[in-house]
Order: C-alpha cells, then sequence, then structure tokens
C-alpha cells in the first residue's frame, strides 16, 4: 500500500448544509500540495444529513474516508477517532465550517516539510465574529487555565498540523479525559505558529452552547492542573488556624465568666464555612468523577459506520 504522506482530520456534527462545499474546496487546495493525501471526516452522531453527504461525496472525493460515530461523543473524541485512524507522515486537524481557511495548508505543510517543524499551530488572531458570551467565557476560561496549570493557551485553536511522532506519542496516553489543545502544548518538539484572522463560520450554527463550553473548561482543568485541590487544602488550614484562635479565645472567656452570645457571629460563621466545605467537596468530586472514568476505561467512542472513497478501496485490494 503507497505511503500516505499528509491526513487532515475533520470532526463534523450537523454540518449538512456545507460540508460538500467544505471538503471540496479543501481537497482542491490539497491537491496542490501532495499527490499523497487522505481527508478523514468523523460525523459526531450528527442528526441531519450529513452522513447521507458524506456516503455520496466518497463517490466523487476518492480520497475521502468517513467514520461515523454512533452517537455525539464530542469533538474532543471525534478527533481521538480521527488520530487513531490516520495514516499520513503528517496529520493536520481542522474544523469544516471553513472558520480554519485551508489556503493556510500549503505553508503549514512548507513550513513541516522543508523547515522540519514537527508542531505546526495556527494561532487566532481575533476569534472572529462570536456571541458576546462565548468570547467572554473564552477568555475567561483560558486566563483561568493559564494561572492555574501554566499551559499558555490563549487564542490557540484546534487548527494544527503534527507530525507523526506527535501522533505517535499522543496515542500512547491512556487518559479518557483528553484535552487536545492542552495536550499538545504539552508534548513539546519543534514547533512553529502562523497567525490567522478568523473569518466568519459559512453556514450553520455554532453547536457549542455556554453549557458545553463550561463542561469543557472543567475538565480541561482538572485534567491540566492539581492546583484547585491545593487551594481546598490552603483554605482548610486558614480555617483552622482561624478556629483554633477562636477557640482559645471563647474558652479564655469562658473562664472569665464574660462569654457574650454572639448569634450573627454563629450564624455567619456557619453559614461561610458550610458553603466553603461544599464548594471543596464540589472540587474533589471533579477530580473523583474524573478518576472515575478513567478507571472504567471505557472506549472513547464508538463507530457505526465506515465509507471509503475509491483510492483506498483500490489500495486495500492490492
Ligand atoms: N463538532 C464536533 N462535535 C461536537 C461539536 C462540534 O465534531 O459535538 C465539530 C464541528 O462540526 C466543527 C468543529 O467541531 O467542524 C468546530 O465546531 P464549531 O464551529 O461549532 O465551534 P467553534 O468554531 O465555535 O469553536
Ligand atoms: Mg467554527
Amino acid at each position: 500500500m503507497k505511503e500516505i504522506e499528509i491526513s487532515v482530520i475533520i470532526p463534523v456534527y450537523n454540518e449538512g448544509v456545507h460540508i460538500s462545499r467544505s471538503l471540496c474546496l479543501i481537497e482542491e487546495e490539497l491537491q496542490n500540495i501532495t499527490s499523497s493525501f487522505e481527508i478523514i471526516v468523523i460525523d459526531d452522531g450528527s442528526k441531519d444529513a450529513t452522513w447521507s453527504q458524506l456516503v455520496q461525496l466518497s463517490q466523487r472525493l476518492t480520497r475521502l474516508r468517513s467514520f461515523r460515530l454512533s452517537r455525539n461523543f464530542g469533538k474532543e473524541h471525534a478527533l481521538c477517532a480521527g488520530l487513531e485512524h490516520a495514516e499520513g507522515r503528517a496529520i493536520i486537524i481542522m474544523d469544516c465550517d471553513l472558520q480554519h481557511p485551508p489556503s493556510l495548508l500549503s505553508r503549514m505543510v512548507h513550513l513541516w516539510r522543508h523547515e522540519g517543524k514537527e508542531l505546526v499551530e495556527c494561532v487566532k488572531i481575533n476569534r472572529g465574529k462570536e456571541r458576546f458570551d462565548k468570547k467572554l467565557s473564552a477568555s475567561l476560561f483560558y486566563n483561568v487555565l493559564n494561572k492555574l496549570s501554566g499551559l499558555d493557551l490563549r487564542g490557540a485553536s484546534d487548527f494544527k498540523l503534527l507530525d507523526r511522532k506527535i501522533v505517535q506519542a499522543w496515542l500512547q496516553m491512556p487518559e479518557r479525559n483528553t484535552f487536545f489543545r492542552g495536550m499538545t502544548a504539552w508534548v513539546g518538539f519543534e514547533r512553529a505558529q502562523i497567525p490567522f484572522e478568523v473569518p466568519e463560520r459559512v453556514d450553520g450554527n455554532t453547536q457549542w452552547s455556554l453549557f458545553s463550553l463550561f463542561k469543557l473548561g472543567i475538565k480541561a482543568i482538572v485534567a491540566f492542573s492539581s492546583l484547585p485541590l491545593r487551594i481546598v487544602n490552603f483554605f482548610g488550614f486558614i480555617f483552622l488556624v482561624g478556629s483554633a484562635i477562636l477557640t482559645i479565645q471563647t474558652l479564655v472567656r469562658y473562664f472569665m465568666g464574660t462569654a457574650v452570645s454572639g448569634f450573627t457571629t454563629v450564624i455567619l460563621l456557619l453559614l461561610f464555612t458550610g458553603s466553603l466545605v461544599l464548594i471543596s467537596l464540589g472540587i474533589i468530586g471533579e477530580y473523583m468523577a474524573s478518576i472515575y472514568q478513567e478507571v472504567k476505561g471505557r472506549p472513547r467512542y464508538l463507530i457505526r459506520d465506515q465509507a471509503h472513497g475509491q483510492i483506498r478501496n483500490e489500495n486495500f485490494e492490492v
């Protein structure tokens, strides 16, 4: 079987309206770059016509390989599926809504081919046209993550080229709770950055609700930092010192016979410690839930269907 130089991985969810246009544009761009590529599309359990479009497209786009997940597992898991199936010597991850401009592909490949860069990241100069709440929560999340884990992902996008070595390293990471941007920042290797302006989404709406962003944020923080646990510990310690002082003071007053009934103080202290205990339990719970997920060791995704373009099938027969 012929070796593949470049694999492009595209996770899609309910993108039936424009998937055909986007894939054709991406394929055209790739034709100019290499004669040996594959496009891997992971249908993340779409509820619209995305899958039937993909099956039709594989008649036309000979280098298209599509995998349909059994339900919506989320973009991170769809990416895992793509990375596990890609065979190229370099692997490019991109979105299907043309917010990751295909025109950048040739520069990315050039940096990898001729300048020995093993990881080429496209960095957002602006965040494009987005809902205000999403912009705000993204900036809040990246700043918090930066403070907690030291990972600076401000402006980071999933639009990246990875050398096979990095994918190999990535495949060795056993965790289920994956956060692609964090993991690619963690691996090291020789890297280059290409700044880009995020164009508007071609069509349709972003699939991320504020709640799913919040969930991803918590997941990422839990996966990349133990600082919240230490903060809980720290507060526990401060409270211990505080209560020791209060205990001594109360006892002294008791023995001196000057103890007063401080109802307000008691209520405030009760409420304050109560909420602190609950928040601490919640934080510990998040880590426990994450450990539980890992221990269960369930597969990250399940594949329901596959459709391959003609070249792929011919290659299989050889
Ligand atoms: N996506 C996915 N699974 C999901 C949500 C999104 O595979 O559960 C895909 C989506 O089809 C798109 C990419 O992830 O190709 C980025 O999604 P989107 O454009 O909605 O996010 P944004 O550009 O706002 O980050
Ligand atoms: Mg998008």
